[in-house]
Parts: C-alpha cells; structure tokens; sequence
C-alpha cells in the first residue's frame, strides 16, 4: 500500500520536484517499507521521536525536520549530525542557536527559513515583510555553520483553491524577492510547499520540495 502511494505520487511530479514522505508518528515498520520502495528523505516533527528512528533506519536516509523546533532541543537535534535540512527556522533566535549548534558539533546544517502567509493565527514563521528585512540587513552573513538553502511556507487550511494558490504564490514570490534583496546569495534554490491535500496547487506555483504524509502512511494515529 505505501508503495503504491509512493508511485501513484512520484508519477505526478515533475522533475526537480523532491518528495519528502512525512513519516510523524508513524512506526519505524511504516518508515522501512518505503524505504524498501525506495523513498529516502523522510520527514519528522518531534526531536525525541526522530532520534528514537535515525538508529532503526538506514544510513542513507535524509531527514527532514518540519516541526516547531525549541530552543532548548537544538543540541540534541544536531548533535545527530545526520540533518539533511531543518525546514522550520522559524525566528532568528533560533537559527543563531542553530548556527552556534552547528559549530560546536562541527557540521554545517542546512535550513529553510519557514513564512508565514496563511490565514490561521497558529502557525508558526517570519511574517513576509520580516523575513525581507532579514536579508535587507544581510543578517545572514553573520553565519558560521549554517547554510539558508530556502524557504518553507504553508499555504491556508481552507477548502478555498484560490486562497490555497494565492498563498503559495506568495512563497514563491517572496524567495525571488529575497534574491532581489540580496543577489549574491548562492544555493538559495528550494521552495518547499504543498501537501497531501494541496501538493498539486504548489507545484503549479513553483514548488520544489513537498512533503507528503497522509497520502503515503494514512491517517496518524
Ligand atoms: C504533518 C506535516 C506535513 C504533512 O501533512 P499531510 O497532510 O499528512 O501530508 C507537511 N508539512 C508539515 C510542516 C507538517 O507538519
């Protein structure tokens, strides 16, 4: 079953499109299964649950953090050393805790700084006009073991496509005005949106990254 989801998925998506299967609060047994059908970057949102499944999976697997991430988790999480890409750098107090982090354990990490566009007040990221400002100031040269490789959004919680797509218009928008702001950025390449629900609408907008759980693992638990 996961690996029919697995292909009925891939066969959507176009190339340069990478598939994140988001495996939160799903078993290591579920994880191994599309592993075996060939899914390697996996996603994860809690940091106790994801260092209880990096030793039971193998090594060539890519984790994504997606989650809230707190302060207080950030040495346990990179201390891994085994991040592909924390994609929900949500403050600027954070990614200098990831960045100091990141240096002591002697790893470059690589992030995705997480916006803000949708409508509900509870998700978490840089409002727009903030993370503009971010890279205005060139905060971002101030990094010693941390690379911003894009950015992250959510697009409204609504039944409503034209919402959907207007926010996941904006992501897109916003990482080719941060690019205005600063040119000289390199490897600022991913645009990471859309899932189980809404993963074809972000591709439409320039997705380059999904991250799908539903619509491989089922319903979580
Ligand atoms: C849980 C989660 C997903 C996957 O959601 P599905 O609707 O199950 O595909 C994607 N991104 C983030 C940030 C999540 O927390």
């Amino acid at each position: 079953m996961i690996a029919e989801a697995l292909d009925k998925i891939r066969s959507t998506l176009p190339q340069g499109v990478e598939l994140v299967a988001v495996s939160k609060f799903h078993p290591v047994e579920a994880l191994a299964e599309a592993y075996a059908a060939g899914q390697r970057a996996f996603g994860e949102s809690r940091v106790q649950e994801l260092l209880t499944k990096i030793p039971e999976l193998p090594a060539d697997v890519r984790w994504h953090f997606i989650g809230h991430l707190q302060t207080n988790k950030v040495r346990a999480l990179v201390g891994t050393r085994r991040i592909a890409l924390i994609e929900s750098v949500d403050s600027e107090n954070l990614l200098r805790i990831i960045d100091s982090e990141s240096e002591r354990a002697g790893v470059v990490s690589n992030v995705l700084m997480q916006v803000h566009v949708a409508q509900e007040q509870t998700k978490f990221g840089f409002l727009p006009d903030d993370l503009l400002d971010f890279f205005r100031r060139r905060a971002f040269e101030s990094l010693r073991a941390t690379h911003i490789c894009g950015i992250m959004g959510m697009a409204s919680n609504t039944d409503d496509t034209a919402r959907v797509r207007a926010d996941f218009e904006a992501i897109a928008a916003l990482r080719r005005r941060i690019l205005d702001i600063a040119p000289d950025l390199r490897g600022f390449d991913i645009v990471s949106m859309g899932m189980s629900d809404d993963y074809p609408l972000a591709i439409e907008a320039g997705s380059t990254l999904v991250r799908v759980g539903t619509a491989i693992f089922g319903e979580r638990e």
